[in-house]
């Protein structure tokens, strides 16, 4: 009896896309690093010290206090080591520690945390980096320490800057421990308040490498919408035209002196948003782990579209 026979099975591997636009991806615990690294994303667009720092359990000021500074200095090390060496020499945005009162406040010696009528818009990003100085310190530390470990590959940024005095700050302190912004280490600021996007080139004159949005935090300002409010969460939307428009204003002003925009905001994981952002010229989407397969997809079909448009019309002016 005569089998039917079956076709050859063929196995094409598929060629990886390659885009202009890098294409990043978020990452908050050491963990999944590996996991990230696999997507082929191009680099770590955000790596969220808080996350690494809730999944200690401990306080930071906790075990600053009781395990000294080596023990801080250790436990971040062991963490963002991971990202860098799952990611190298693929770049890994660090960005200093953004720790909302609420969320600390259940870590073990959290209990000293100020209770914030709105934490918010309260203690935390920057402005909190500046006044714990001694912890900020640890995390410069530690960065230090594993670039001298040869993991060149890690970048800073600081978040939810309002002020250019701000990051004149942090600057002074990145040299007292023995690191020079922007010649050492690539150093960026996120730009998450409207304050920061509307005086942009005042930062920009202050001296920064990049800029990265943090369309989380800049759609909650910019609407007045609390992200972590149910009752007002039909209202948040990272595509108000408010927020687009700062957004624009931002790449637009970034490119125009040189300085590297990327994204790192949920609105990079949004195919709608990211499409306009690749035609207002962004450098960098950082999504999330989920999302950067299709995301590539996305920047890919966008640049595409991008140039053809361009000799379209450059064909038009020729006639
Ligand atoms: C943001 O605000 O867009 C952002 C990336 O930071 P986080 O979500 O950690 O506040
Ligand atoms: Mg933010």
């Amino acid at each position: 009896e005569e089998k039917e026979k079956k076709p050859e099975v063929v196995v094409v591997q598929q060629a990886p896309i390659i885009t202009a636009t890098e294409v990043k991806v978020n990452v908050s615990m050491p963990e999944v690093a590996e996991r990230a690294a696999a997507t082929g994303a191009d680099g770590v667009g955000l790596l969220r010290a808080e996350h690494m720092i809730l999944g200690l359990g401990k306080h930071p000021r906790k075990i600053l206090e009781e395990e000294g500074e080596e023990a801080l200095i250790e436990a971040l090390m062991e963490g963002i080591r991971k990202v860098a060496d799952a990611f190298y020499p693929r770049p890994v945005t660090y960005r200093t520690l953004d720790a909302p009162t609420d969320e600390f406040r259940g870590l073990e010696g959290g209990e000293n945390e100020p209770i914030e009528h709105n934490p918010m818009l309260g203690w935390r990003g920057i402005r909190r980096d500046l006044d714990e100085v001694d912890i900020l310190k640890c995390e410069l530390k530690a960065i230090k320490r594993l670039r001298e470990e040869g993991y060149k590959n890690i970048e800073i940024m600081i978040p939810l800057v309002t002020h250019p005095d701000e990051v004149r700050r942090v600057k002074e302190i990145m040299r007292e421990v023995g690191l020079e912004p922007c010649k050492d280490i690539p150093f960026g600021i996120m730009v998450e308040t409207p304050a920061a996007a509307l005086i942009i080139e005042d930062f920009i004159k202050e001296g920064i490498n990049f800029v990265s949005l943090g369309t989380n935090d800049l759609t909650q300002y910019t609407i007045a919408i609390d992200r972590n409010n149910e009752l007002v969460s039909k209202y948040y939307k990272e595509d108000h035209p408010a927020v687009l428009k700062l957004v624009e204003h931002v790449i637009k002003t970034c490119k125009k002196h040189g300085i590297k925009t990327s994204i790192c905001g949920q609105a990079g994981s949004r195919p709608h948003i990211v499409e306009k952002l690749v035609e207002w010229g962004i450098d960098s989407v950082s999504a999330n782990i989920d999302a950067v397969e299709t995301i590539r997809r996305v920047v890919a079909r966008t640049e595409q579209k991008v140039i053809l448009n361009f000799i379209r019309k450059s064909h038009i002016s020729e006639e």
